[in-house]
This record gives C-alpha cells, sequence and structure tokens, in this order.
C-alpha cells in the first residue's frame, strides 16, 4: 500500500516575461498549425479509407492501444510523474513514460513540464498560460477564452524563463536527452503502428495503421489534454476551495484516464491519484498502483484525511474568490 504523504508546496515563482521575437512567434505558429492540421487531415482520410476498405480489428486496436499507452505516457508520465513528482520509479519506466508521452506530439517532455507547473502557479490569474478566463466576458468573449484555454495557447512561444520551472529535471542528464530527443519519440508514435499494420494487412494495413494509429490517435489525445485546460476549468463541480476555477468533469475524468477530475488536481497538486472517490474513476492512478504492487513505484504522495476535510468546500464559511475570473 502507498504511504500517505504530506504534499510539498512548491515554491511560487514570478511567471517568465512573456516577450518573443517576431521569427519565434513565427515558428512556433507554424509548427503548431502544422501540429494541429495533419491529424484533422488523418481523421478525413481515415473516414475515406473506411469507407472503401472498412475498418478492422486491427485498426481499432491501434488507434485504441496507442492512444492508451501515449496517454499514460502523459498522464502518469508527463504530469504525475515529472511535473509534480506524485511518486518515484526505476530509470527505465521513467524513460518508457517520457518516450511515451513524446508520442503524444504535445512537445518536449521539459518544456511540457515548465508550462503545467507554470499553470498550477497562476492558475486562473496573471501568469497562467492557458487560462480561459481572462477573456470570460459575453457569449464572444467566453468563446474566445475556451478558444484559448484550449488550443490558441499552443500557437505562443515558450516563455524565456521556462527553464527555471523544470530546472530539477534539467539536471538529471538522462531526463534531458529523452526530453531532447522528442523528434525521435514522435517519429516512433507513427512508424510503430505503420510497421503493425504492415505486418497484419501488407501496404493497405500499413496505410490505415499510419493514419488509425498514427494521426487520429495523435488528434484524439491533444483534444482529450487540451481538454483538461479549457472544459475542466469551465464545466463541472468544485468540490475543494483551492482559489481558482479548476472542475471535476465526469466525461474528461474518464476520456483523459483520469485527468479530468482536475478541482482535485488543483487541490491537492502533489496527490498521484486524482479521482479520490471511488466512483472517480482514474486509470492513470489505477496504473500506478500497479507499479507499486509489482514494487516499481514508491513513495507515493496521497493527501492525509485531514487534508481533505481541511480544504473540503465551505466546510466553515464562504469560498475565495478566483483570483481574476471576471
Ligand atoms: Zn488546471
Ligand atoms: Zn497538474
Amino acid at each position: 500500500m502507498p504511504t500517505p504523504n504530506e504534499t510539498a508546496p512548491e515554491p511560487i515563482l514570478p511567471p517568465p516575461p512573456q516577450v518573443y521575437s517576431s521569427g519565434r512567434k513565427v515558428l512556433s505558429f507554424v509548427t503548431t498549425l502544422f501540429g494541429v492540421t495533419v491529424p484533422l487531415v488523418g481523421l478525413v482520410a481515415g473516414m475515406y479509407l473506411a469507407w472503401g476498405w472498412g475498418f478492422g480489428w486491427v485498426d481499432f486496436g491501434l488507434l485504441f492501444g496507442m492512444y492508451l499507452l501515449s496517454m499514460l505516457g502523459v498522464t502518469v508520465g508527463f504530469h504525475r510523474l515529472f511535473t509534480h513528482r506524485s511518486f518515484q520509479t526505476v530509470r527505465p519506466i521513467e524513460i518508457l513514460l517520457g518516450a511515451l508521452g513524446s508520442m503524444s506530439f504535445q512537445g518536449p517532455l521539459l518544456d511540457w513540464v515548465g508550462r503545467h507547473r507554470l499553470h498550477h502557479q497562476h492558475s486562473d490569474k496573471e501568469g497562467d498560460p492557458h487560462s480561459p478566463y481572462p477573456h470570460a466576458r459575453g457569449v464572444k468573449g467566453w468563446l474566445a477564452g475556451f478558444w484559448h484555454s484550449h488550443i490558441g495557447w499552443a500557437f505562443t512561444p515558450m516563455p524565456d524563463g521556462l527553464d527555471r520551472y523544470a530546472g530539477d529535471w534539467r539536471r538529471d542528464s538522462v531526463i534531458r536527452t529523452v526530453s531532447v530527443l522528442f523528434p525521435l519519440w514522435a517519429f516512433l508514435g507513427v512508424f510503430i503502428p505503420s510497421v503493425i499494420g504492415l505486418c497484419f494487412g501488407g501496404w493497405q494495413g500499413a496505410l490505415t495503421g499510419f493514419v488509425w494509429g498514427g494521426l487520429v490517435r495523435i488528434l484524439l489525445g491533444h483534444h482529450a489534454t487540451w481538454s483538461v485546460n479549457s472544459i475542466c476549468h469551465l464545466w463541472g463541480k468544485k468540490p475543494f476551495a483551492c482559489g481558482d476555477e479548476s472542475r471535476n468533469n465526469v466525461l474528461v475524468g474518464i476520456v483523459a484516464l483520469g485527468e479530468g477530475w482536475h478541482n482535485n488536481h488543483h487541490a491537492f497538486p502533489s496527490s498521484a491519484r486524482h479521482g479520490l472517490k471511488w466512483w472517480q474513476f482514474d486509470l492513470s492512478w489505477l496504473v500506478i498502483r500497479t507499479l507499486v504492487i509489482c514494487r516499481l513505484a514508491w513513495k507515493v504522495r496521497l493527501p492525509s484525511r485531514g487534508e481533505l476535510i481541511a480544504r473540503a468546500e465551505n466546510p466553515a464559511g464562504p469560498l475565495p474568490t478566483a483570483g481574476t475570473a471576471s
């Protein structure tokens, strides 16, 4: 059984200055546009191919299997292990999770960690890279806020000073190398399903493996992850008071493998478990539990019963107001 542990506060750093050269802006815009539109083209191609060739069990297996593996790389690896250090594990699993998460095409590991720590330290306030709230006034503003928090933020370059937000892992040469090798892992993320498709169905199988296990899987993973930033700061329940607009959303909880219990997560960022109630399905937590049972993970951090009671919404008075959420 994992040992309950205190959730250690992370140091609050000022947000890095958002000053970019026009060259960096253009590069960021073009690479993100490429990363967003190519999977969309893949979906259209997949539907066209399915119309002519059908959609077989191998295609389904590659779509589902690659989705699970790459998303667990993000949820268990990028998020709970690397960003929040909510458990410790052996080096091969660290590398495996870093590689699998990179296959989701969400950028290099250490950039992801830096940006997400920035989100937690300035949630729904100035400096949060993807809050919907500075825009949320009126229907038009609300739509602009949704767009920014879901996808628009990805078109802005990484702030210059973001390195210091992942300084702990940057000093680790192995993890730094895993992060630098992002293009290799990303390539493998589309190459592996293509090769499996080739083995089962020749060149036709290779093409459908590339489309379903590669492009369409990336599209679904992108929107599932981005929904945590957008939907889970707009719709859902807030059982805990944490001074921001994070919400628990059942649908995102299931689709994003437990990450949709986002209010729980903002209340206890270091907790390895996000679905804190028995009915809050959290596949990523089940994976961490399995690693613990296999003695491959330890120092698992969970909120104590006292902390759960202390943070429960409105136990002794009104909630704090939600920052700049106006
Ligand atoms: Zn959040
Ligand atoms: Zn987080």
